[in-house]
């Protein structure tokens, strides 16, 4: 029979993370299931200037989410690594089945955050990893001295802009407003930088290539007017980076618990409809999805989740 952890935590980033600390500090048997490596989505990100006391020289997302992992192993917490595909939440004992087996605990956290949403043009599946990318912190050094296009206007796509003119000639960002919804601070680095442009009421429509993307074409939404932009013949490619926002995780929940736009609604607690169920991180609904707040989450969820289970053992110590 599998081991019954106290708490199962579902997903490595800064909300599984944060909940992991906090339930192995608590002594909860805990286990946390990671399909991937720890961080979440800041694991893609070059730079996290916002969460408080990060001033690190050099701090990425990748060291600061190493970090927040090895934190909570010394708290006793275990990892498994490992797909989960089904999930049984309601009753008192919890499973979840993954590709290596089924895990069963008493309490779970979902922290299973959000994924980049899809540029949505066409042939943008073919040249994913052969142009296209929505990670620069990975795939940016490979645009070294070529023309990159960044589609969106928020947070990411601006802050990735600025990422990739290190490694591009230029970077153009797609947007499809006349004007970003990115923090005004990291908008005024943006238009300070003499190697960004701006392609204004604009989406990408169409990826085009052989074995690498070539050429883009962009149409202005307020015209209809379409613009191919071609890599010159020296180039041979160009790059296009997708930011224009996340889609939360949360497939494996759709027939279980009640979703708002795809996320999870949780009460202040990180409460999910299920008892034990407790949901923390950019997975649920919220009006700020930052690394501070999805920590914060992870805290409470983790609180709770312990809090349930001294209920619990209460009842039944009554009972007897
Ligand atoms: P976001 O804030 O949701 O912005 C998505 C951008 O993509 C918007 O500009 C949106 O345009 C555009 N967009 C959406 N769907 C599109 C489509 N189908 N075609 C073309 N454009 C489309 O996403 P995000 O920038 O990834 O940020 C996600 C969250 O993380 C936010 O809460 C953000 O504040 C946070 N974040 C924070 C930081 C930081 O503080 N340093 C860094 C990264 C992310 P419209 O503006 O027209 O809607």
């Amino acid at each position: 029979m599998e081991e019954l952890y106290d708490v199962i935590i579902l997903g490595g980033g800064p909300a599984g993370l944060s909940a992991g600390l906090y339930a192995g500090r608590s002594r909860m048997k805990t286990l946390l299931i990671e399909k991937g490596a720890s961080g979440g989505q800041i694991a893609l990100s070059a730079d996290v200037e916002n969460y408080p006391g990060q001033m690190l020289d050099g701090e990425t997302g990748v060291t600061l989410s190493a970090r927040m992992a090895e934190q909570c192993q010394n708290f006793g917490v275990e990892r498994a690594a490992d797909t989960i595909r089904a999930v049984q939440l309601t009753g008192e004992v919890k499973r979840l089945t993954g590709g290596k087996g089924e895990y069963r605990a008493r309490t779970v956290i979902i922290a299973s955050g959000a994924s980049p949403r899809p540029i949505g043009c066409e042939n943008e599946k073919e040249f994913t990893g052969r142009g296209i990318s929505y990670c620069a912190t990975c795939d940016g050094a490979f645009f070294r001295g070529l023309d990159v296009y960044v589609a969106g206007g928020g947070d990411s796509a601006v802050e990735e802009a600025i990422f990739l003119t290190r490694f591009a000639r230029r970077v153009a960002v797609i947007h499809r407003r006349d004007a970003l919804r990115a923090a005004k601070s990291i908008q005024e680095r943006a238009f300070a930088n003499p190697k960004i442009r701006f392609l204004w009421d604009s989406v990408v429509v169409r990826a085009d290539g052989n074995d690498v993307l070539n050429a883009l074409t962009v149409k202005n939404v307020k015209t209809g007017e379409l613009t191919e932009i071609r890599a010159s013949q020296e180039d041979g490619m160009l790059g296009l980076f997708g930011f224009v926002g996340y889609l939360p995780n949360t497939g494996l929940f759709q027939d279980q618990l009640p979703l708002e736009s795809g996320y999870i609604r949780t009460d202040e607690d990180m409460r999910t409809a299920i008892p034990g169920v407790f949901a923390a991180g950019d997975v649920r609904v919220k009006s700020l999805r930052q690394v501070v707040t999805a920590a914060a989450d992870g805290a409470i969820a983790a609180v709770q989740a312990e809090r349930y289970l001294a209920e619990r053992q209460s009842l039944s110590e009554q009972r007897l």
